[in-house]
């Protein structure tokens, strides 16, 4: 979880952004296609399995908006992390051992 999810406000548009209420126990939820529940208890059953590029994603666009970077300013410097986070994972991959 990102510090700034501590926040109630962040924690409402990363749950939405990322869509957790497709499968939030909580039905009303799932009726308002929006995070109507308890934003804390949904952030912590799902944030462990969105993956890894997502987080780097928004943890570029989190940095972003501390620094008071524009919303588009916000938006390439996170494609540009993401994009880096792929390089490296493919390389990790070739430097893996075959199985
Ligand atoms: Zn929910």
């Amino acid at each position: 979880m990102f510090p700034e999810c501590n926040d109630e406000d962040t924690r409402w548009v990363l749950n939405n952004a990322l869509k957790f209420w497709r499968a939030c126990p909580t039905k009303r939820c799932r009726r308002a296609r929006s995070c109507v529940g308890d934003t804390m208890r949904c952030h912590k059953i799902f944030w462990p399995v969105v993956p890894q590029e997502l987080k780097v994603w928004w943890r570029a666009v989190l940095d972003a908006k501390r620094t008071n970077r524009t919303a588009r300013q916000a938006g390439r410097l996170a494609e540009t992390a993401a994009a880096e986070w792929r390089k490296r994972e493919a390389l990790m991959q070739k430097l893996r051992p075959p199985k």
